[in-house]
């Protein structure tokens, strides 16, 4: 009884007004959203029906509670709350208009852990202006909450009459997420942006707190007598869609100098992968540390030695070069200034301009001649690469010059996407100008400088893009087949010393990205009794029997948010593994 004795006959009616407001709101966005809505209704069983009228319920009074809060902030604080709310509605609703959702645990994860260029990207390809009219009932309804309730009057009892009554809302906001967290999926029950994001930035909270934060599994005692001989090199590109590479089949001439390798006898194509997720983070997660099963509820892709440990303990030295800035780099932000175990040089985009090269006018070119230039000086290097390859917006990713413009028209610098015909004529256009350019002249550049013909280069992509195929105005992120459709595939130098690995791969085989990991182990030749995991076959063990389903998920990497795990199945659906290119060329 003590919260409640200050309440006065002017708190009773703040309470009122609160409530009023919070039903306002809860009803703008049944308006808005009503499809949404109505979709919703469908989905829930009779079972589910008292589930879902207690979480309604949960729901509006934690928009109670917010607006509670609101209305004990002093005036100054209650324009910066104010901004702040229009900032986060603005973002919501645009998420919403790309994606059909709110923010999830993982998309706000994202969004604080990527690099800028990233962050900037993503608003440019989500934001549409009408959204700033949908955004107006909300802020009208906060700005009249703001008016109507005055501020506590009293400062020398408002520090602890304030406390005392916020103590219950702020109790209930964190408890009831709590058991939304443990209970319910992300995907249900938002009555309200704000609450939304409220739930979404306490998930990231409850699911760090839950997380693994402790080292990595070690391998066993093993010592190499000398350095190898040969260089491993693992592309991890980055939004390219494998069905986009001429060299998979794709009618437009998008890769003619990796086709001329293949002629030449130093590529072997693998065909169409199945990616192991649609976001950047999971699938190299799963690349890095072999981990695979979905999600990864275990902790194993925090807790797994990863690539980086096995080349270390092979004797070869390990570089990682990461230009994107998207998984390992928030590990290695995450380490501080301690140094990243088995990782002996990390090299990122200062690193290139030491090196005065210039990432915006060369793009991935830069990359291909450092790589070249690391090879020519030495032997027995492991380097993972993480590039920016098509990350969106494609017109950034090539030169804006004549030569580099193949396939007309293209998209404006900065336009976001638009599913029709003539737009998709113009995504797509820039999206195969940005393939010939950040993938076969990426490898055009390396192969031509590389003097060191002792390597092999293992090349796959993160996830791919919708290319708006289906009317898709995001480009990944969701479950559509269409993304998890990747490269793979090995280059190699005219004097790899274990070009018989190569030679020997079995044919009419499938793979996945979960094939990898064993297969850049076989390339080390690290011994079974080094392996501490049970990873998914090699490439070089693989039949035509295996990966009759290839499974991939879209979501939480560690499940405690929104997830699926979805397969391409033998035969795939038609369609799959083939992209549409506009019709008039
Ligand atoms: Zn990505």
């Amino acid at each position: 009884m003590y919260i409640l004795s200050p309440i006065t006959q002017a708190h009773y009616l703040s309470a009122m007004i609160v409530l009023v407001a919070a039903t306002l709101a809860v009803l703008i966005d049944l308006v808005l959203r009503f499809r949404d809505y109505r979709k919703l209704l469908h989905l829930i069983s009779v079972a589910g029906i008292v589930k879902f009228l207690g979480t309604i319920t949960l729901v509006f009074l934690q928009v109670v509670a917010l607006f509670y809060l609101i209305t004990l902030l002093p005036g100054p604080v209650r324009l910066v709350v104010l901004l702040f709310s229009a900032f986060v509605i603005l973002i919501q609703l645009s998420y919403w208009l790309t994606l059909s959702q709110f923010m999830t645990g993982t998309d706000l994860f994202l969004a604080v852990t990527v690099s800028g260029d990233h962050r900037v990207a993503a608003i440019l390809s989500f934001f549409k202006p009408r959204v700033v009219l949908y955004t107006l009932p909300y802020m009208l309804i906060l700005s009249v909450l703001m008016i109507l309730v005055p501020p506590i009057d009293r400062p020398v009892f408002a520090l602890r009459e304030t406390f005392a009554l916020s103590a219950l809302p702020v109790v209930y906001l964190l408890v009831s997420n709590y058991v939304l967290f443990l209970h319910v999926p992300e995907r249900s029950f938002h009555l309200n942006p704000l609450t939304s994001f409220v739930r979404s930035a306490l998930h990231c909270k409850f699911e760090n707190l839950r997380e693994y934060h402790g080292p990595r599994d070690d391998l066993p005692p093993f010592s190499v007598s000398q350095r190898p001989l040969d260089n491993i090199i693992y592309v991890i590109d980055e939004s390219v869609r494998g069905s986009n590479l001429s060299l998979n089949g794709y009618p437009r001439a998008t890769t003619p100098f990796l086709q001329s390798l293949v002629t030449r006898g130093l590529l072997k194509n693998l065909g169409i992968c199945v990616a192991a997720a649609s976001f950047s983070h999971v699938s190299n997660a799963y690349l890095i540390t072999g981990h695979n099963e979905f999600p990864d509820n275990a902790f194993r892709t925090d807790k797994n030695p990863t690539i980086l440990d096995y080349a270390k303990k092979m004797g070869y030295e390990t570089i990682y070069i990461d230009i994107n800035q998207i998984y390992l780099y928030s590990l290695i932000k995450a380490a501080g200034d301690r140094p990243v175990r088995s990782l002996d040089r990390w090299m990122n985009d200062k690193s290139f301009k030491e090196r005065h090269i210039d990432l915006e006018t060369t793009k991935d070119l830069g990359v291909a001649s450092v790589l070249s230039s690391l090879l020519n000086e030495g032997s027995g290097l492991f380097i993972l690469v993480n590039k920016k390859g098509l990350h969106f917006n494609y017109r950034d990713r090539y030169p804006d010059d004549l030569a580099s413009t193949i396939w007309k028209p293209v998209m404006a610098a900065s336009q976001s996407i638009d599913p029709s015909e003539a737009g998709r004529e113009k995504l797509v256009n820039t999206y195969d100008n940005g393939i010939r350019f950040q993938v076969d002249e990426f490898f055009r550049m390396f192969v031509s400088e590389t003097t060191n013909q002792n390597y092999v280069m293992l090349y796959t992509s993160d996830h791919g893009q919708t290319l708006a195929e289906h009317g898709q105005v995001y480009t990944h992120m969701k479950p559509d087949k269409e993304i998890v459709d990747v490269p793979d595939f090995f280059v190699s130098g005219e004097r790899y010393s274990k070009k018989r690995l190569l030679d020997c791969i079995a044919s009419g085989i499938r793979v996945s990205h979960l094939n990898n990991f064993a297969t850049l182990l076989d390339l080390m030749e690290v011994p079974d009794s080094l392996r501490v995991r049970p990873y998914d076959k090699s490439i070089f063990a693989l039949t035509a029997e295996d990966n009759r389903e290839r499974y991939y998920m879209s979501g939480s990497l560690h499940g405690s948010g929104d997830y699926v795990v979805r397969a391409i199945h033998t035969p795939p659906d038609q369609g799959w593994g083939m992209s549409r290119p506009v019709d008039n060329n």
